[in-house]
């Protein structure tokens, strides 16, 4: 049994079921066990692969989106860019050299990440030599001001609740202790959290699972609330959900394959769709408009992926043409990233849509 099975079940037995929230916290973020404090998760090495760690041109394009907003906020002499959940640094630094050709922007920006893992922070000190940044746990402690936010799937890793439509209502599915580890049960009562569920959840059929963050409704909130007070761009983009709130999307990942979600706490990747509607509808009601969301494919290609791609080519040998290709399909791909990944801005209330969004 490992360290975090063991507290688990510990925490159970003297509490009672736990939420599907707590577990997954738990797992990934246990200040000792969790997922994200022990290890480097990204990478062929690792347990899964991003956006960023495929190809360069993912970050670059987003710096490229950034220089973007920059613009449309009037050139401001002074502008936070931040990012959350930064993995390896990878995007960051792609960002940053794009960024770059513009000199003015990059004088302008002070790099500001928020990051919870000791190995992934150390990966961006590397990647991030020679650039001044500030380190933060969260969001909150982020100064107030103008902002540019970038993050790529760090939603996915935030935690769910998880809800059943019984016949009495929605009721929130619980983990207790089972003979070897854990298995899900359905709560006997109503949970405070069951508030959470949306209108849009209403209508749904008897067995029905539905899924809230609260942790990214309140996140996506904050965002919401420094754009509308302080003006600054946001740009989120995640594994979506293609049913809203509705659907067990749930999973766990380990060494790029599939795992049972209840076996071995923290020593998987568990995460969940993101549920964008409920997240533009958050920050629409912070004071802030959302754009979107819209598939990562047109939006990468709406800031000239395929330029890029052409341009990466001309000096490339013939296995780094066939990488690069590879690369934009992987990307872009209807039937890979392109549809599954979603992007959603968040902007200040009445602005134009930002470049790669529409009305
Ligand atoms: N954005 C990177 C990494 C994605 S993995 C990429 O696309 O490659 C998820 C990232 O979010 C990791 O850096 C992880 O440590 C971080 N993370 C997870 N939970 C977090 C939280 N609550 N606050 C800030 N960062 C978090």
């Amino acid at each position: 049994m490992n360290p975090l099975t063991r507290y688990l079940r510990d925490e159970i037995a003297t509490h009672g079921p736990i939420t599907v929230a707590t577990f997954m916290a738990t797992a990934m973020s246990h200040p000792e066990h969790g997922y994200y404090m022990k290890r480097d998760p990204l990478g062929r090495e690792g347990d899964f692969i991003t956006a960023p760690e495929v190809s360069q041109m993912f970050g670059e394009l987003i710096g490229l989106w950034c220089v973007a907003g920059w613009e449309r906020m009037g050139r401001p002499e002074k502008l936070m860019l931040v990012e959350l959940g930064p993995g390896r640094g990878t995007l960051m630094a792609d960002a940053l050299r794009a960024i770059a050709t513009v000199p003015a922007c990059r004088a302008a920006l002070d790099i500001h990440l928020v990051e919870i893992s000791p190995p992934l922070k150390a990966a961006q000190v590397n990647a991030l030599d020679g650039n001044l940044i500030t380190w933060h746990d969260s969001l909150a402690a982020l100064p107030e001001g103008p902002m540019l936010l970038v993050t790529n799937e760090l939603y996915d890793a935030l935690p769910i609740h998880q809800f059943i439509r019984t016949a009495e209502g929605w009721r929130e599915r619980l983990v207790d202790a089972a003979p070897e580890g854990f298995r899900f049960v359905l709560a006997s009562q109503n949970t405070p959290t069951t508030a959470l569920i949306s209108g849009a959840a209403c209508g749904a059929a008897l067995g029905s699972i539905a899924e809230v963050s609260a942790v990214g409704v309140s996140l996506t909130h904050e965002i919401g609330r420094r754009i509308a007070a302080s003006d600054g761009l946001a740009l989120i983009i995640d594994y979506a959900s293609d049913q809203g709130p509705i659907g067990d999307t749930l999973q766990a990942v380990r060494r790029h394959g599939y795992h049972p979600v209840l076996d071995d706490p923290g020593e998987a990747d568990i995460s969940a769709r993101v549920d964008f509607t409920t997240m533009a509808r958050v920050a629409d009601e912070a004071g802030a408009q959302a754009f979107g969301p819209v598939n990562q494919g047109d939006f990468l290609a709406a800031l000239g992926i395929e330029a890029r791609a052409e341009i990466l080519s001309r000096n490339a040998s013939e296995t780094q043409l066939a990488d690069i290709a590879q690369a934009v399909q992987r990307l872009v791909g209807p039937s890979e990233m392109g549809c599954l990944f979603k992007a959603l801005a968040i902007a200040r209330s009445g602005s134009p849509p930002p470049v790669g969004f529409h009305d």
